[in-house]
């Protein structure tokens, strides 16, 4: 015997603290209307855990606790206790003995306690399911309540059917499953539409974080083709830069040799000045003329001498002719013709010179040679010649006089000539040299002017080189501003070119718009730098975060798609062992409705029919040639089964419930219930004056049922009935006084008759 002892204190109208003990396996609980019996029914299930407070005729939890008579106040608390046989171990907990309390409170809390520790209606109801106790208890049939399971429908009567067969605990949990099913699929769909909210931020973040790995690949890039561009921009520079400053020290060496002959030029030009001697080449020229002049004169009036003598040796040399020779002569015309052509010539001839002295010989000459004529034509000619001959010494002595002054004059030139030549030569030397100094001059300048504009040149180019140095210096900043310090190790970057370094040799060699094509391709890769924006470790941080959290929610999925899998797996299977047990149990519950149906009624038949539920479907009537449409009814096939109950009295043709008396009822549901539990019997069976409605006769039937059922389970009956009252080992009887305070008290079967009559 599991039951073994209940105590109920303030509950309903057990005021006080009201005890049974159940050592028997049946126990009668008489007594008369409205003493508290079926209270007593009823704090069985309020202390299994009872949650609906309808089927324990309550509205609210206060119902429960004992509300007062005149006599009495009302109590604070309702508590029930039940203590439990559990030495077979059949609730599954190491205690022998286990004692179950509810207490409920005005304010409608309830606590629960299980050998005086606090727990959860849950932790009593998992221990009583164990042991096949449910709440909703198939086992305590309430007064009225036997003829539920025939008023029942199909799907409310499997319900009891399934409690009674023990396949509750399936149920829960298949329903704990369902539930857990429910759940798990809201969170994956809680999971999903997180993954859903945060995936616009996502997706920008990864958009963010390609722009962030692009950038970094092209950081890379770009640093590559600025160590490249680097390296051969300095080693460019540097060596050109060297060639060009070698190659202009020759010509700087060359202008500086230049300025000192330069100087030296324009100091030896200084030196040729040539004033003063041209000024005496000068004054030499001009005594020179001078003399020459003189002698010019000299000689002239020499030769007029000369001629002066020869006039006067020709007069002396005619007088001593004429005197040889006849004086009157007549004078031939050709004589006068000669003479007068004579007298022409020399005047022809003296009139080509300007010269005074020229004109006076030349008129001397015509004087003389008239006389001469005159002379001949007068014959008086005189042979005296002694004038002439003094006249003749005297211009001799002139002569030699002239000839002496010529001979000085000619000494006196050719000294002038020979100095005038000296000096001359000396200035033309001069000048000689003068110009080879200025030609010298002209070439330093020259030349000077070639290494200026070759030096011009080669500045021109460092100046460029010079920029562009301090363009690579700019750059290079940049490059370490832009990408780190890694570039300024440029000059250890190593430049191949198909599979081949390249040299320094040939860095310096290479054109130089191939250079400057670089510079452009590495302006465009910084612009795309630019555009894609630089690392932001926020958003990194931010991406990771948020990545990390979507699988983390994509696992969650993952795990909760594997638990809906369980689940449905676990429900299948639970649904299998439920329909398989159920199916099972019907087949026993059915033969065991018909044996008791037939004992009760002393024949007949009664069937349990397993049957699927039926739906309504609109379908078009074939037969109609309008095509119209008509409502038939079928089973639904998805739909779980139900159970009908299909009886036929004895001796009678008509079946069905509906063909029933209230006692036949009363008898069919009454066979149900004992065959019910008879196919999996329950620890207790509580059945509240299920036999108010028998006869005599069925009682007795009813009667030996009832021991019948004790055999398997313990049982607690409330009646009027005498003859079940007959049949218990233990009686309580219950009275109610003026207090309105439900009282218990032992009693023996006499008196319990007598209390039951009361
Ligand atoms: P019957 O034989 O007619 O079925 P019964 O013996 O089963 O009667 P119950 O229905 O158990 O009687 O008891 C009903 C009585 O309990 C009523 O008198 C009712 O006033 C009383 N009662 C119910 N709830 C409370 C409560 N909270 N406080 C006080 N009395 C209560």
């Amino acid at each position: 015997m599991y039951l073994k002892h209940l105590s109920l204190s303030g509950f309903k109208s057990f005021a006080k603290k009201s005890e049974l003990e159940f050592s028997a396996p049946i126990t009668a609980i008489v007594g008369p209307n409205g003493s508290g019996k079926s209270n007593v029914a009823e704090s069985f299930r309020f202390v299994l855990g009872e949650q609906s407070l309808k089927s324990m005729r309550g509205k609210k939890g206060e119902d429960l606790i004992f509300g007062g008579s005149e006599a009495v106040s009302r109590g604070n608390r309702a508590s029930v206790t039940l203590e439990l046989d559990n030495s077979t171990k059949v609730f599954g907990v190491d205690f022998d003995n286990i004692v179950i309390e509810r207490q409920v409170h005005r304010d409608g809390q309830n606590e629960y306690l299980i050998n005086g520790s606090k727990v959860r209606l849950k932790d009593v109801q998992e221990m009583l399911a164990a042991a096949n106790i449910g709440a909703t208890g198939h086992h305590i049939i309430s007064q009225g309540e036997a003829d539920r399971i025939l008023s029942a429908n199909a799907k409310e009567r499997r319900e009891m059917i399934e409690d009674a067969l023990g396949l509750k605990v399936y149920q829960y949990k298949k329903a704990d499953a369902e539930k857990k099913l429910q759940k798990t699929k809201e969170n994956i769909e809680t999971v999903q539409s997180l993954r859903r909210e945060v995936a616009p931020h996502m997706q920008f973040l990864e958009r963010q974080i390609k722009k962030i790995e692009r950038a970094v690949q092209l950081r890379g890039e770009l640093t590559i083709v600025y160590c490249e561009y680097l390296r051969r921009e300095d080693t460019y520079l540097a060596w050109h830069q060297d060639r060009l400053n070698k190659e202009r020290l020759e010509p700087a060496d060359k202008l500086k040799d230049l300025e000192d002959k330069l100087q030296e030029a324009k100091e030896t030009l200084a030196t040729h000045v040539k004033d003063v001697k041209s000024e005496e080449l000068l004054s030499l020229e001009q005594s020179l003329k001078a003399v020459r002049e003189k002698r010019q004169v000299l000689v002239r009036n020499s030769g007029q001498i000369e001629g002066q003598i020869s006039y006067i040796d020709r007069r002396i040399k005619d007088i001593e002719t004429r005197s040889n020779s006849e004086s009157e002569a007549p004078i031939p015309v050709g004589e006068v013709k000669k003479f007068i052509s004579n007298l022409e010539k020399i005047a022809e001839k003296g009139g080509q010179s300007e010269e005074v002295s020229l004109l006076k010989r030349t008129l001397s000459d015509i004087v003389h040679n008239a006389n001469i004529f005159l002379k001949q034509i007068l014959g008086n000619i005189s042979i005296n010649t002694d004038a002439e001959e003094k006249e003749k010494k005297d211009l001799i002595a002139k002569q030699a006089e002239a000839l002496k002054d010529i001979a000085k004059c000619e000494n006196e030139e050719r000294k002038l000539s020979e100095e005038y030549e000296l000096l001359r030569v000396s200035i033309e030397a001069e000048a000689s040299e003068s110009r080879e100094a200025e030609r010298e001059m002209f070439k330093i300048i020259g030349e000077q002017r070639e290494c200026e504009t070759k030096i011009m040149q080669i500045d021109s180019e460092l100046s460029i080189l010079e920029r562009e140095r301090d363009e690579f210096k700019r750059e290079l900043q940049e490059a370490v501003t832009l990408l780190s310090r890694d570039v300024t190790q440029y000059y250890n970057f190593e430049i191949v070119v198909d599979g081949n370094k390249v040299s320094n040799a040939e860095i310096v060699k290479e054109e130089r718009s191939v250079q400057y094509q670089r510079r452009r391709d590495l302006e465009k890769l910084k612009i795309r730098l630019e555009e894609l924006g630089g690392v932001n470790k926020d958003i990194e941080k931010e991406y990771k975060d948020v990545k990390e959290r979507d699988e983390f929610l994509l696992r969650e999925i993952a795990d909760l798609e594997a638990s809906v899998e369980k689940l449905n797996d676990l429900i299948k299977e639970l649904t299998e062992q439920l329909n398989g047990l159920f199916v099972a149990g019907i087949e026993k519950i059915g033969l065991e409705f018909n044996r008791f149906f037939t004992l009760m009624f002393g024949g007949g038949e009664a069937k349990l029919l397993r049957i699927k539920p039926k739906i309504k479907k609109t379908v078009r009537d074939d037969d109609s040639e309008e095509g119209e449409e008509m409502v038939v009814e079928e089973e639904d096939e998805s739909a779980e089964e139900g159970i009908e109950l299909d009886v036929k009295l004895p001796n009678k043709k008509v079946r069905g419930l509906d063909m029933l008396s209230g006692g036949e009822r009363a008898l069919t549901s009454i066979a149900l219930i004992f065959a019910m539990s008879q196919v999996n019997p329950p620890l207790f069976i509580i059945l509240d004056e299920t036999d108010a409605a028998l006869d005599e006769a069925n009682s007795r039937r009813y009667g030996d049922m009832i021991e019948a059922l004790a055999k398997k389970s313990q049982l607690i009956l409330i009646t009027h009935n005498r003859e079940t009252m007959s049949r218990a080992g233990i009686l309580y009887g219950v009275t109610m006084a003026a207090d309105g305070v439900s009282k218990l008290l032992s009693v023996k079967f006499d008196d319990a008759v007598a209390v039951a009559k009361r």
